[in-house]
């Protein structure tokens, strides 16, 4: 649905996009996740046609964004940061003017077009309302409906969540996991939660480049620290400890609970390999059993931590 190639955007002396390139499959529900200025609302941009690259290429369903706009253009839904909205119309009255722009020219059909994205976002109660007087929530919806009209298979969502509360944001990210049922959709967020619970791939940029890209599952499986093992033992705490100090293959441990009998241990290992095995016949032929032991798998926000050297931005409570 989606070929980016070599993406490049320069203004003036600063490179906002470094070459960046990515696929979109039919159906998938993308995340292009970074931190502020890392070049996502740039990219969305591009693809969408509305500012041009200074290299590279954005193909949407095999058109050319550049070459071929009104194939390419037909298939895309966008959601800007800001959603374009003219505030002094009803939500009606709007729709009915972005069915006109997007060349949907009879009554019966934007009547249609209107009904169904409304009922899809559920604005149906609200579309005799002027857009001013609507919350930020239902402003987004709004947003989301125009870019619904026409029924593009591809969605492209420049941080849909920003400036939402708690409840509104738990709706609209409910409501593209739906969408999401029917159209591709790409999303920026900076939000690695958002990403997490929406998305089934991610695509990591920062200062302009993909840093990382794969299933969120995957990303914390892959960059997961395995020289971290977590254990919990039963015995004395005595005894544990000097087996902890007599393994082969611990190299540090830190005592992180005591309960029950049970001592819990976040251990640095010597190697990278999987010692779980190994330790367990080393504690069993002591006696001492362990009741409890995982390798350490990252959050996706220590990933992207870990990919970019900085933390992600503070979450909404
Ligand atoms: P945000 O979440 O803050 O919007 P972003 O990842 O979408 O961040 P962009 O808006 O794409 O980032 O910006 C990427 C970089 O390009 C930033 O350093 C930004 O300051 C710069 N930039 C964006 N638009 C322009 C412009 N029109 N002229 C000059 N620099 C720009």
């Amino acid at each position: 649905m989606i070929e980016v190639t070599n993406l490049v955007k320069d203004y003036g002396n600063h490179h906002a996009v470094k070459g960046i390139s990515f696929t979109v499959g039919e159906g998938q529900i993308v995340g292009l996740l970074g931190p502020n200025g890392a070049g996502k609302s740039t990219t969305m941009n591009i693809m969408t046609g509305y500012i041009s690259s200074t290299s590279g290429t954005v193909k949407i369903g095999g058109y050319d964004i550049l070459e071929q706009p009104l194939q390419a253009k037909k298939r895309i839904g966008y959601l800007p940061e800001i959603p374009p909205l003219y505030e002094e119309m009803t939500v009606e009255e709007y729709l009915d003017f972005v069915c006109s722009l997007k060349g949907i020219r009879k009554k019966k059909d934007r009547k249609e077009n209107i009904d169904e994205v409304s009922e899809a976002v559920k604005i149906s109660d609200v579309k005799g309302r002027l857009i001013r007087n609507l919350s930020k929530g239902y402003k987004q919806r709004v947003g989301l409906a125009q870019a619904l009209i026409g029924n593009p298979p591809l969605l492209i969502l420049d941080e849909p969540t920003v400036g939402l509360d708690p409840n509104q944001i738990i709706e609209i990210r409910a409501l593209i996991k739906k969408l999401g049922e029917k159209h591709t959709i790409i999303l920026s967020s900076h939000i690695l939660s958002e990403v997490n619970a929406i998305c089934d791939y991610v695509l990591i940029i920062d200062q302009g480049k993909l840093v990382a890209e794969d299933t969120p599952e995957h990303l914390s499986e892959h960059f997961a620290d395995k020289n971290r093992i977590l254990l919990s033992v039963k015995g004395e705490r005595e005894q544990i400890e000097e087996a902890l100090e007599a393994s082969e293959y611990i190299a540090s441990y830190e005592v992180t609970g005591e309960y029950d009998g049970v001592l819990d241990v976040t251990a640095e290992t010597e190697g990278t390999e999987d010692i779980r095995d190994a330790l367990f016949f080393e504690f069993a032929d002591k006696k001492l059993p362990i009741v409890k032991m995982e390798m350490e798998t990252l959050s996706l926000e220590e990933v992207f931590l870990k990919l970019t050297g900085r933390e992600g931005e503070e979450e909404e409570s």
